[in-house]
């Protein structure tokens, strides 16, 4: 999938790409066998102390990892991506879970308007160009939210299929590292976090959305649906947003 053209890509860590690479096979050898808040803690206080975030979609799932990092932090940053297509229910919701986390540093991203009103004026782009769309609205404004930090937490996980099936948890990711807290989680662990935590949910998945984007990309999936993401670029061959080829 092509998401970013060549000129498009800024590298922002600290290290170069080998560096990357090397601390990846590092980590991974010494922390790779931990998951949940054992992975977090020592990556929030010890690799990477201030030099870390995490990215947060506030959608059907994420309140598991947001509570997680709110019991290490509650103070590390949270990049909010707020592509200006997305549901109000999930503004009102990340809301609600800041107050009850007691989340400290939200950082709400937004696309850069010289970009928007050039390429997308009339908000269709995603008619169009879906790619392109997402390079705008999410990968762009994560690009810059990341600069000054070598390391971040992703809330993916293997059993939502596709390229995330062989997902590991500390991964390169070009001049950055990747930590996925969740990777080996199960569906039955999320909701395990969510009731032994009073997590509240976000309203739309009682309307029968799994997994939650922009507005114009994102349906209902069936009540039955093993795939937790069908609902996102439904009859496209996408399946995700780009911002995890980020460099
Ligand atoms: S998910 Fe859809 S509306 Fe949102 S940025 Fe991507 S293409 Fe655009």
């Amino acid at each position: 999938m092509t998401v970013m053209r060549e000129d498009d890509i800024v590298t922002g860590g600290s290290m170069s790409v080998e560096e990357s690479a090397d601390r990846a096979r590092d980590l991974l050898a010494r922390y790779g066998h931990l998951q949940g808040i054992s992975l977090i803690e020592p990556m929030v206080h010890e690799e990477f102390n201030g030099r870390i975030t995490m990215t947060s979609s506030f959608g059907t799932e994420a309140a598991a990892l947001l509570a997680l990092v709110a019991e290490v932090d509650p103070n590390l940053p949270v990049i909010f991506l707020d592509t200006r297509k997305l549901f109000g229910e999930t503004h009102r919701y990340r809301e609600q879970l800041v107050d009850q986390l007691g989340l400290t540093n939200i950082r709400i991203m937004r696309p850069d308007e010289t970009l928007l009103a050039a390429e997308d004026p009339k908000g269709m782009l995603f008619a169009s160009d879906t790619n392109r769309c997402c390079f705008l609205r999410k990968v762009e404004p994560l690009q810059r939210a990341l600069t000054g930090y070598d390391a971040w937490l992703t809330g993916r996980k293997r059993f939502h299929g596709g390229e995330r099936g062989a997902l590991p948890a500390i991964e390169a990711a070009g001049t950055r590292i990747k930590i996925n807290p969740l990777a080996g989680y199960q569906r039955q662990d999320i909701e395990d976090i969510f009731e032994n935590r009073a997590l509240p949910r976000h309203p739309l998945e009682a309307e029968g959305y799994l997994s939650i984007g922009c507005m114009p990309c994102t349906d209902r999936a069936a009540p039955d649906s093993n795939d937790v993401r069908a609902g996102r670029w439904a009859g496209q061959d996408k399946t995700e947003c780009g911002i995890h080829y980020i460099i």
